[in-house]
């Protein structure tokens, strides 16, 4: 059995490493999945006293509920989804937690106090229970943020830090209760406390976290659910529960490291500043020279053009405009133009949201440039195409001050002609009000994005 223990956590590594391209994330998720069948029977195997019908309920209906929670779910909620589904690990982490204290044998033999089973198990199974709830609920405050609530802390400043530090106390408090006090109704009473402190906790500490800082609050979270595991793992004595949630904490913790070099802030500045809703410029559709065009002018454009980037962003997403994109990219290139994707690493609403999107309408791999290799190339392009992207293009991220302040951005101010495809003068995400737009080399096209490029796809299919 041990092998395939050791097949289970070769297949995981395997299949993490296959997703770091995405010549090859679609493989890795298959050995994934292998990887998981191969653990799922591996422990029913060596379990005692399986009791199947549970298993097979387990396997039924919560596969069933995955499917139709993933194909019902559109690609602009995926975000939205990875955050539920963060949410729903740390909570089965915590209640595989709750549910062993009560039926685990050598619990029971100790008279409740775990402190007597040992260090493991007198840290593991508090752990288990506060970072799985803190997950929890912090996973969906994150979901309903994502899904454009607005959910303020009711506290500022030093207040705010006290009732944080306060509630982090008292679970340090009830979890050394819990592991001492030797009386099943007050191990009940204090696993009870515990998990609420640690939900509320995990409320306020997302709730202060707002605009541009919520692609490291997601990555933070799948942090936190891959470390619940794991002290899950050493709650149920279960090595590959261990490996799994040890992997998921790490890479989340790399993925977030990345997320935080993307935009420029370290992560105590994220989880304490607490850039919120309140940020928001008030002048944000303030503008003064505004110009804008036509698929048809556009096109004219593009006759002229040598090179051109295209600069996808959120509303790509939200208008499916990735295959008419793909379609006017390929019009330009057979007309000579030398035609690239430039990739901000935040663009979207989820780390690799466009990599993503434009893999489905297969953008050939070596036509993605991210941000450090193509922004010393805007200087030297004809036209820039931004489809629906504000926040990573906004040179408002210069200045010294202000929400997005040193987040690293595209120059595509720097292109001889700045095209801008959005519906409105709306802000992006940040909120903030967007400099690019009243340049002299920007022209904006207020249109939906498939909309407009359908257009300017039928225009280019005319000229000569
Ligand atoms: P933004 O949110 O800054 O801007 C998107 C723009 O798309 C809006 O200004 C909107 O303008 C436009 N838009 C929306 N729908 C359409 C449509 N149908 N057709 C055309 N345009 C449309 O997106 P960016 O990608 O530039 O920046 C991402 C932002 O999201 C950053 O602030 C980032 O930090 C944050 N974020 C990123 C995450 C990640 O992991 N990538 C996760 C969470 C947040 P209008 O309404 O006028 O059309």
């Amino acid at each position: 059995m041990v092998y395939l223990y050791l097949l289970a956590t070769l297949l995981f590594v395997f299949g993490i490493k296959r997703l770091t391209s995405v010549k090859t994330c679609r493989q890795g998720n298959r050995l994934s999945e292998l990887g998981m069948f191969c653990a799922v029977v591996t422990v029913v195997l060596i379990g005692t006293n399986v009791n199947w019908a549970v298993v097979v309920a387990g396997i039924l209906v919560g596969g069933a509920a995955g499917l139709l929670i993933a194909k019902r779910t559109p690609t602009t909620q995926m975000p939205e989804m990875v955050a539920a589904l963060n949410g729903f690990g740390g909570a089965a982490s915590a209640l595989v937690a709750m549910a062993t204290l009560l039926i685990d044998d050598r619990v029971q033999q100790t008279g409740f106090a775990l402190g007597d089973l040992g260090i493991v198990p007198a840290i593991a199974f508090p752990a288990t229970i506060v970072v799985g709830m803190v997950t929890l609920t912090g996973s969906f405050v994150a979901y309903g943020k994502l899904s454009g609530k607005k959910l303020s802390h009711p506290l500022q400043g030093a207040q705010r830090h006290a009732l944080h530090a306060g509630l982090g106390a008292a679970a340090i408090a009830l979890a050394v209760w819990m592991a001492l006090t030797g009386n099943h109704v007050m191990t009940t009473v204090a696993v009870v406390l515990l998990a609420a402190a640690a939900a509320v906790l995990g409320v306020f500490l997302v709730m202060p976290i707002g605009g541009a800082d919520m692609p490291v609050v997601v990555s933070l979270l799948n942090s936190y659910s891959g470390v619940a595991a794991a002290f899950a793992g050493f709650v149920t004595r279960e090595p590959l529960l261990i490996v799994t949630g040890a992997l998921v904490g790490a890479s989340g913790l790399i993925l977030t490291q990345i997320m935080c070099k993307a935009m420029n802030r370290s992560l105590g500045n994220v989880l304490l500043g607490g850039m919120g809703e309140e940020a928001v410029a008030k002048d944000a559709k303030d503008y003064k020279s505004i110009k804008s065009t036509t698929p048809e002018e556009v096109a004219m454009l593009l006759d002229a053009a040598s090179s051109v980037i295209f600069v996808p962003g959120y509303g790509l997403a939200v208008a499916q405009a990735q295959h008419v994109v793909r379609e006017l990219a390929d019009l330009l290139q057979k007309r000579g133009c030398n035609v690239r994707y430039a990739i901000h690493p935040v663009a979207g609403r989820m780390p690799g949201h466009m990599n993503v999107l434009l893999a489905e309408s297969d953008v050939p791999y070596d036509q993605l440039w991210e941000m450090d290799r193509i922004n010393a190339d805007f200087k030297n392009t004809d036209v820039v195409i931004v489809v629906g992207a504000n926040d990573v293009v906004n040179p408002a991220a210069r200045e010294p001050t202000g929400p997005i302040a040193g987040m690293p951005i595209l120059d595509v101010d720097q292109a001889r002609t700045v095209i801008v495809i959005k519906r409105s003068l709306s802000p992006g995400y940040a909120g903030i009000k967007n400099p690019l737009f009243d340049l002299d080399n920007c022209l904006m096209v207020f249109l939906d994005a498939k909309e407009a490029l359908e257009g300017m796809v039928k225009e280019v299919k005319e000229l000569r």
